[in-house]
């Protein structure tokens, strides 16, 4: 049997945090430009949420100087942490736009892709539910629509035939569209796995290191970070979803439009998810695709999104509304009963890269020669981030003059010795193994070891707040949200990783689990 954590990787990139002096490990302290060496970057990547992840991930197979970085503290933090967790066929996308191709494509690598990265995923297939005569005459629209996005497996369902499938279905079901293929997968791991690859592969990873601008050259750009710093690079691509703007305006890039288009969820306790056995949506209107009702991968219901359109920079984009949460439970009602009798775990929402210009915006040398923008990858990037990868690569060959040549000890694999995740144990068949700490139970609603917390900081993309702990174990994900189990937890992270229990934070600088007055207590 496998020893669980012994993957000890020659990790041929770097990874650092931007933290104020004293908060981390003095080996994952960004302090100048030196410590990423003296030759610029082939590619610097703005912006690690899932696309930058899958970006990186993809370059990393190539003989290239490439860099990462990310504002926040972790991967997949921003809008790749809160959506609704599916991997689309494509069925329902405009036919014949980039979007459409790239789902296709998309999803057509995800089993094997996901088997590989050890990203859970799961195929249960989705139904798409009518409720009213008038849905029910859209369905055929819908098949027809799924058809000219190839995805030929799709079948009209009557209502006898949902209610055999879903036996909690609405009693207003008057029929429905059978998706085979739709899948519910890990999204935070999606990015995790990537840019774990990557920086094992040789990228460099900076986090909380915000980019305010870029300091154009002939053929050498400079990444100038808020603090002052400059990072040299050949090619820029701006992947930072909703900072796209700010960022684009930094270095002259064309005009486009785009706006937070909030979504909000909520999450329902692991009893709840008998209720259904499929990916529940409901027929689309012009303006969304509405409340759906599914499964998660870890056992859970989710019910969700709404579609509210909020100006950039709103600081409430993400945020949930008494309002917001009322329309989900409404939304999620219409097409399944007794919801609103299951107890709640959680709400959360989103904030959607809405571009006035179009889904997938893709502008080569904008701005200046060697600079890529990428915007409104608004609801489909998790899926679509492999495909649109290889799309941008592809892209940057022709039109950036980038040359690939294969790195040969290159991984595209997470080898089965790695610490994979939450869902693979180091138990079986009741027993313990080697490691005592593997037996220590220290979160009681998810059933986490001490020992699992230590793999998950030891991994190489390694956590360092209590939020990028909770991505890679779900402990604090359970009922309890972290009540029992968070100082425990914090406990654990302090005498492994050094940083003081004054210094943790949930996500990074200013968000300290300790109230300042409260400090010199516990130093
Ligand atoms: C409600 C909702 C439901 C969804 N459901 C699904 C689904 O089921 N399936 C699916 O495939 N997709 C879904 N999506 C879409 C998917 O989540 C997004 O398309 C995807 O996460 C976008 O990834 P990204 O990397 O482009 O953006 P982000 O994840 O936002 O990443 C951009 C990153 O750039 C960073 N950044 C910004 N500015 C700067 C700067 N100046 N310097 C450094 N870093 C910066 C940000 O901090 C952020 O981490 C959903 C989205 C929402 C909101």
């Amino acid at each position: 049997m496998t020893q669980f954590g012994t993957w000890q990787p020659k990790i041929r990139g770097r990874l650092f945090y931007n933290w104020p002096c004293g908060t981390c490990e003095e080996a994952l302290r960004f302090i100048s430009p030196v410590q990423l060496g003296s030759k610029p970057y082939d590619v610097a990547i703005v912006g690690a949420g899932v696309v930058g992840c899958a970006l990186a991930y993809r370059l990393s197979m190539y003989d290239l100087r490439v860099l990462l970085v990310e504002r926040l503290h972790d991967v997949g933090e921003g809008t790749s942490k809160a959506n609704s967790a599916l991997i689309h066929t494509g069925y329902d996308a405009k036919p014949g736009t980039l979007e459409s191709e790239l789902l296709r494509e998309a999803a057509a690598y995800w089993p094997d892709l996901a088997a590989r990265l050890k990203i859970p995923l799961d195929p249960i297939g989705g139904i798409m539910m009518a409720v009213t005569d008038e849905q029910e005459r859209q369905l055929e629209v819908a098949k027809k629509n799924a058809y000219a996005n190839r995805a030929t497996d799709v079948s009209i369902l009557s209502a006898a035939e949902v209610r055999e499938r879903e036996p909690n279905a609405s009693s207003d079901v008057c029929g429905g569209l059978l998706v085979p293929r739709e899948s519910m997968i890990d999204p935070f791991m999606a990015s995790i796995a990537y840019a774990e690859v990557a920086l094992v592969n040789g990228i460099d990873l900076l986090l909380g290191v915000d980019i305010a601008g870029v300091e154009l050259g002939q053929a050498l750009h400079h990444l100038i970070t808020a603090d002052g710093h400059r990072l040299p690079a050949c090619r820029i691509v701006n992947a930072a979803g909703l900072g796209s703007r700010r960022l684009a305006d930094g270095y002259g890039g064309g005009a486009f439009d785009i706006n937070p288009r909030r979504g909000q969820f909520v999450l329902f306790d692991q009893s709840a998810r008998s209720l259904v056995r499929h990916i529940l949506l409901p027929v689309p209107t012009v303006n969304t695709k509405g409340v759906l009702v599914s499964p998660t991968i870890f056992g859970n219901l989710l019910v969700g999104p709404t579609a509210e359109d909020l100006p950039l920079d709103d600081p409430e984009a993400a945020h949930t509304t008494l309002e917001g949460i009322r329309r989900v439970i409404e939304g999620g009602s219409c097409l399944v009963s007794g919801l609103t009798e299951q107890p709640v775990v959680a709400t959360y929402a989103g904030a959607r890269c809405a571009c006035n210009q179009g889904s997938y915006v893709i502008r080569y040398n904008d701005g200046a020669p060697g600079l890529v923008t990428l915007t409104g990858v608004r609801s489909t990037g998790l899926t679509a981030s492999i495909s649109l990868a290889r799309h941008l690569i592809d892209g940057m060959q022709k039109e950036l003059g980038l040359e690939l040549s294969p790195d040969i000890e290159a991984l595209d694999t997470r080898p089965e010795s790695a610490w994979p995740g939450w869902w693979r144990r180091p138990f079986a068949n009741d027993t313990v193994d080697a490691r005592v700490d593997h037996g220590c139970v220290v979160c009681f609603c998810e059933v986490i070891s001490e020992g699992e917390i230590r793999d998950a900081l030891d991994s190489p993309l390694k956590p360092r707040t209590m939020d990028a702990l909770k991505r890679r174990t779900r402990s604090m994900m359970g009922r309890c949200q972290g009540f029992d189990c968070q100082v425990p937890l914090a406990e654990i992270m302090s005498s492994h990783t050094g940083i003081t229990i004054s210094q943790l934070t949930k996500n990074g600088p200013g968000s300290e689990l300790v109230a300042p007055s409260q400090r010199a207590f516990t130093a």
